[in-house]
């Protein structure tokens, strides 16, 4: 387990109904599973870390931590919606005492298994911040303002982490 300040994307994430960009994740299949805002790729692996009043979930390929549930972006209805990206930006080991600004990345998923509950979380933060809510949701914002909860996050700490888009690709 070791802390990260910059995040590199092999490409512009978006929404896949506004075209908007940012980290948005989904939530199909009963809601059984997010995927991840990072990378899509959907995740089962889902831990309780104090600090955090929401289920947080990791994602075996980036090996980072995201709110099960971020706020939302687009209200489909019953399974579909899609939520914007809830990153931890400050956190402590619990073992070592040891304060990070950035977000814990672990080596491999044993790594996890290991240190989930060595984690306390301090900070979060919601990048997608100031992105409007999604135009084309089934339940839009404007006639369905009940279903689009504030989100209190700041978008960054202090430039806490980084998110590098590489262009190469
Ligand atoms: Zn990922
Ligand atoms: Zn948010
Ligand atoms: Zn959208």
């Amino acid at each position: 387990m070791k802390n990260i300040t910059t995040v590199r994307l092999k490409r512009l994430l978006f929404c896949d109904i506004c075209e908007d960009i940012g980290f948005f994740h989904y939530t199909p299949y009963g809601a059984d599973y997010s995927s991840c805002p990072l990378c899509e790729n959907f995740c089962e692996y889902e831990s309780d870390i104090s600090g955090s009043d929401k289920k947080i979930s990791l994602c075996p390929k980036c090996l980072i931590l995201f709110d099960f549930y971020g706020c939302t972006h687009a209200e489909q209805g019953c399974t579909d919606s899609i939520l914007n990206g809830h990153f931890i930006s400050k956190w402590e080991n619990k073992l070592t005492g040891d304060i990070y600004v950035g977000m814990p990345q672990f080596d491999e998923i044993e790594d996890w298994v290991q240190n989930m509950d060595n984690i306390k979380i301090l900070e979060k933060i919601c990048p997608n911040k100031g992105i409007p809510s999604c135009k084309y949701a089934n339940y839009n914002e404007s006639e369905f303002p009940q279903y689009y909860e504030k989100c209190d996050l700041s978008k960054d700490m202090d430039g806490s982490i980084a998110f590098i888009i590489n262009q190469q690709k």
